[in-house]
């Protein structure tokens, strides 16, 4: 059943589809790996399709976020994953996808990892809107994912504690939790597909129980040495981010790793070309990543911007004796006023510090921006589109988010063009409008990121949160594809074109 033949928008019929997730995938390291040819799998798939350096992720730019979005087609104002680290109001308590073992260890491992593993799938993230699995098998296919964190599906799975694991997380909640027909999350979930997989060192302690590209690609290659791949199949392959982050230099090296799995994945279908009869390949990063300076000032300590404030605790928030909450993202931090006049005071303490790349807040149905002197409103409008479609009411200094207003040549209506921070006002407004009440976002200058006691630091290496495009933009490969079906293609547009190629 592998008839060649483009039907509609794109669809080939018979073919299944294949999405890679490469963390930390980027255009400027691509380019780069390219040259020196450490990336024949990756080129391969690029001259049987079409490539995009200009992918427009979410905001924050952080996994959890970006995985939400990318199964669910919506920005995290409808799905309400509003970043790895958030403070949730209605629980009084700060949510923490395993991000810095510092701080995991304050708040609670085994309360960490249930927030990751359950909660976030079957909790938090909103009900109104579906996921791609599901409406996988709304249509009557099936789908598995491999390693994703956002996997709520049709299907459940208990949770299991594998191997030394039992010490830290006991007492964690024998709960079940959703997924596809097949899905993975390393060892943590029980399921008969995982029971079947050969033992190896990448399922142990020291390869985080299967959270790994390993894993995931072995996992793969069974199921379609097996003959049995679903109609939609996620792979999440992490390694990349982690590698990343303490070494930027060796960037294209680390991607040639990425891309000799993806070569074995290619391989377990016979040959090259048997793969690409039988699926079209999606390869598409998450986030990128910024380079951090090694000097002192490169990282910014937000609590010495509020002295004399009360900072909550993370591992014991007291609303009523606190004044605000902090929730570092990296390259980008949230603030929560928990007083009257602790938001208004915040925000004036934070513009002096012009390591602070974008400075928003909540206001009015809509968004402040500050940077230095000057401001910008906006909010959702009828009177200025943007390049993605979506429309806004602005007033104020756009070269604060090095934006144009320009006039569309057809209609002379209003446009916005965006610059180094791409698909600014959908994706700040997404950010603010996923959480109640006050709420204050900072992102850090490139080269900069935040500091706050117990989270991770990566002074001399690299890492993300920002808006901006070193952060925001990431590669997209869709093999069977011309290059004119997007010209601005966004994380949130893939949901939407799986479904339409799905036949
Ligand atoms: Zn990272």
């Amino acid at each position: 059943m592998n008839i060649m033949k483009k039907k509609g928008g794109g669809c080939v019929v018979g073919k299944k589809i294949v999405l890679i997730l490469i963390d930390s995938l980027m255009p400027h390291i691509l380019r780069e790996a390219q040259e020196r040819e450490l990336v024949p799998a990756l080129s391969l798939m690029m001259s049987r399709g079409a490539y995009w350096n200009n992918c427009a992720t979410i905001f924050p730019t952080m996994s959890a976020s970006v995985d939400a979005s990318l199964i669910t087609g919506v920005y995290p104002e409808e799905h309400r994953i509003p970043g790895l680290v958030w403070y949730s109001r209605k629980e009084r308590r700060i949510v923490n996808y395993i991000n810095g073992s510092k701080s995991v260890w304050r708040i609670g491992v085994k309360k960490c990892t249930q927030d990751v593993l359950i909660e976030m799938n079957e909790k938090h993230m909103s009900r109104d809107v579906s996921t791609l699995f599901e409406e996988v098998t709304r249509r009557g296919k099936t789908s598995a994912s491999f390693n994703f964190a956002a996997h709520r599906g049709p299907h459940y799975y208990r949770v299991q504690k594998p191997g030394l694991s039992k010490l830290f997380l006991a007492g964690l909640l024998s709960a079940q939790v959703s997924g596809p027909e097949i899905c993975t999350v390393g060892k943590f979930i029980d399921s008969t597909f995982l029971r079947s997989l050969r033992w190896n060192f990448s399922h142990t302690i020291f390869h985080k129980y299967g959270l790994n590209d390993r894993f995931a690609v072995d996992a793969v290659c069974k199921l379609i040495r097996e003959g049995k791949l679903p109609h939609v199949t996620f792979v999440y392959m992490p390694d990349m981010d982690y590698a990343y982050h303490r070494n930027p230099e060796r960037g294209p090296q680390i991607l040639a790793r990425a891309d000799r799995y993806i070569q074995r994945l290619l391989d377990s279908f016979g040959n090259a070309d048997e793969a690409f009869k039988q699926c079209k390949f999606i390869v598409v990063g998450d986030h990128g990543q910024t380079k951090i300076g090694i000097e002192k000032e490169a990282t910014i300590n937000v609590e010495q911007h509020l002295l004399g404030m009360k900072i909550a605790r993370a591992e014991n928030i007291q609303p009523e004796i606190d004044d605000i909450v902090i929730c570092n993202n990296e390259r980008m931090c949230y603030f929560y006023p928990l007083k009257e006049g602790v938001q208004q005071e915040t925000v004036k303490r934070l513009l002096m510090d012009l390591r602070i790349d974008i400075l928003a807040w909540k206001e009015g149905r809509g968004v402040w921006i500050g940077h230095g002197g000057q401001t910008l409103f906006f909010a959702p409008g009828q009177d200025i589109h943007d390049q993605y479609g979506r429309q806004w009411k602005a007033k104020g200094d756009f070269s604060i988010i090095d934006a144009v207003l320009g006039e569309n040549p057809e209609d002379g209506t209003p446009v916005i063009s965006f610059g180094r921070y791409p698909d600014l006002f959908s994706r700040l407004y997404g950010a603010l409008y996923a959480q109640e009440g006050e709420v204050i976002v900072a992102t850090a200058q490139p080269g900069c990121e935040f500091f706050t006691p117990s989270d991770p630091v990566h002074r001399g290496g690299a890492s993300h949160g920002s808006l901006h495009e070193m952060d925001s933009i990431v590669s997209l490969i869709i093999t069977d594809e011309s290059p004119d079906r997007f010209s601005k293609p966004r994380i949130v547009d893939i949901k939407s074109y799986i479904l339409r190629d799905l036949c």
